[in-house]
């Protein structure tokens, strides 16, 4: 692949997955997204003095701030826009809580409550894990929505992405984010049967490797989408959660594991094998201890898990310089592959620690780079079964021509004595054997050199290979003596091979003859090659006696008992 071809591939490729980000909006859910304020939960607050007294809650503090706890969420005042239409949801993205109420206070004073806890939160969770709540039917239009939230973790906030939308709206996002997962799994489970299926023709150590990275990926995306929750209504939230936390950390493991098992040998020699050991124990050690631990320090847990991506993403730019180091065929690929994944990652730290705002999008960019990631990694499969099927042909083609060598006589390229006889006995039926050698050769040294019989023997041999079958064997088995077999079913008239030789154009115009004996009988094993040959041999000097430029045939030889 050229240079100019590699960076077309790569720009191609960053602007394709610009292009998606840049047409993504702010927020993939649809409907009203609403202001909320949040005051701590103290004992003694009734729900009509919260709706009454809005001034209590707090509209400027970032949510986080306020570490685990229960919590009381008011919103705006609803758009009467919406507030008119039936069977209105509340939807709000699935985060670490025990258990949430709704109140609903409507425009004739009326509150309704509806809720989940992290147990039966399963019906009410859509894909995308977004936990939608009908808002209770009532004469009169909702006004104003407060939420009651117990044992939130409040990681990155209480009330996340609270969103008023129609019925109509939430079947929307609802089948976008459908369309976005089931385009994820399905493009992994093809990667997962090609690769497996691949690996069982070319039983290389990283294609098992890779297909479990995809495995786990799509582990991810099921348990992040909620259809794990769907599938699993029983299944309680918060250890959904759990699981999809440390399926991630799974995930960007089994990338550094399934980078060691590609790169070549070299780039991982040395340090970055115990570093990368480390970077693996530390995602590991965190991971299981948020998974044991949690809820208990939730928060701390959380961000140790969080900073324990770190040494994975700062081993990233050595690998890479190494790969560049010991110019390995891969590095572009990996460079692809890894840069969404690192920039996202980045990007979500950057968010989890509140150095920049969360958005929807920052908690669906695992899944974009994840698309990535898999869609590039299986281009960088592609690319090295390319380079082994061109190592393969190389292979086959000098084993090909190795053998051809070994066969050939170099100076007439007819078949050796060896490769004669390896091809010749074993043949099944009668064969004939004729055994041609040149009249007087001595003599045509002498009169033109050795290179001039050289080329003499060169003539003779094409006259012979053109004069029988494709299917024949023509050797040279002695110095200006050559061997033909032929199927007796189609025999040659040896006379006819004399009369070609006779009246082809030869070297110096010399005229050239040869004597030709030939038998014919079974050739199953060595015994009946050496009666073959003697027979043959015995008629050829019978033929030389009688004045050469003329053949003489020992008959059929009985079968051997
Ligand atoms: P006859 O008709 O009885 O076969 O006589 P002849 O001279 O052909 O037979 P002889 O066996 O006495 O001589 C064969 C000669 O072929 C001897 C040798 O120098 C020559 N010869 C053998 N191999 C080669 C070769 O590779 N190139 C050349 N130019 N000559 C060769
Ligand atoms: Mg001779
Ligand atoms: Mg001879």
């Amino acid at each position: 692949m050229t240079f100019g071809f590699r960076i077309t591939w790569l720009i191609g490729i960053v602007a394709t997955a610009l292009a998606m980000l840049g047409a993504a909006p702010a927020e993939a859910r649809t409907g009203q997204l609403l202001d909320v304020c949040i005051v701590r939960a103290t004992p003694g607050l009734s729900v009509p003095t919260l709706f009454r007294t809005p001034s209590r809650f707090d509209c400027t503090t970032p949510q986080s701030a306020y570490g685990s706890g229960d919590f009381w969420v008011l919103s705006q005042v609803l758009p009467t826009s919406l507030t008119h239409i039936p069977d209105l949801r509340a939807l709000t993205a699935s985060v670490w809580q025990d258990r949430v109420t709704l109140f609903v206070l409507y425009a004739d004073g009326a509150i309704r409550r509806t809720g989940f806890t992290s147990r039966t939160s399963g019906r009410h969770l859509m894909i995308g894990a977004t936990l939608s709540l009908t808002l209770p039917p009532h004469v009169a239009p909702p006004v104003r929505l407060l939420w009651h939230v117990e044992g939130s973790a409040n990681l990155r906030g209480v009330v996340l992405g609270p969103t008023l939308a129609t019925a109509a709206e939430a079947a929307e996002s609802e089948i976008i984010l459908s369309a976005l997962y089931a385009s994820f799994g399905g493009m992994a489970i093809a990667l997962i049967v090609y690769n497996l299926a691949l690996w069982g023709a070319l039983r290389q150590s990283f294609q098992p490797v890779y297909c479990l990275l995809v495995l786990c990926l799509l582990g991810y995306a099921f348990s992040s989408s909620a259809a794990l929750g769907q599938l699993v209504p029983s299944l309680d939230n918060n250890i959904r959660l759990k699981l999809n936390v440390c399926l991630l950390a799974i995930c960007a493991g089994m990338v550094l594991v399934f980078a060691r098992a590609f790169f070549e040998r070299a780039v991982f020699d040395g340090w970055p094998r115990p570093a990368s050991n480390v970077a693996l124990a530390t995602l590991a050690t965190s991971g299981i201890a948020f998974a044991i631990l949690a809820p208990w320090q939730i928060y701390w847990l959380d961000r140790l898990l969080t900073l324990s991506y770190i040494p994975l993403i700062a081993l990233v730019p050595p690998v890479l310089y190494r790969a560049w180091r010991v110019r390995s065929s891969y590095l572009w690929m990996f460079t692809l592959a890894w840069g969404a994944p690192i920039v996202f990652a980045s990007l979500r730290i950057a968010g989890a620690l509140g150095l920049m705002s969360w958005s929807f999008w920052i908690d669906n960019s695992t899944m974009i780079s994840m698309m990535l990631e898999a869609l590039l990694s299986s281009l960088a499969i592609a690319y090295r079964i390319r380079l082994l099927s061109v190592e393969r042909d190389d292979a086959r083609e000098q084993e090909i021509a190795a053998r051809l060598l070994a066969d050939t006589e170099p100076l007439t390229g007819l078949l050796n004595r060896r490769a004669f006889l390896d091809r010749a006995i074993g043949r099944s039926g009668d064969q004939m054997l004729l055994i041609a050698d040149v009249d007087h050769f001595k003599h045509v040294n002498e009169t033109i050199g050795h290179d001039g019989g050289d080329e003499v023997l060169r003539v003779v041999a094409r006259v012979l290979r053109n004069a029988v079958p494709p299917d024949a064997l023509v050797a040279r088995i002695g110095g200006e003596e050559f061997a033909i077999l032929i199927d007796a079913t189609t025999p040659v008239l040896p006379d006819t091979i004399l009369e070609r030789l006779r009246s082809q154009r030869m070297p110096f115009d010399m005229a050239i003859t040869a004597s030709i004996g030939c038998c014919t009988g079974p050739l199953q094993r060595e015994s009946d090659w050496k009666a073959l040959y003697r027979s043959a041999d015995r008629a050829l000097f019978a033929a030389k006696g009688a004045g050469r430029d003329r053949s003489r045939d020992a008959g059929i030889l009985p079968i051997a008992a």
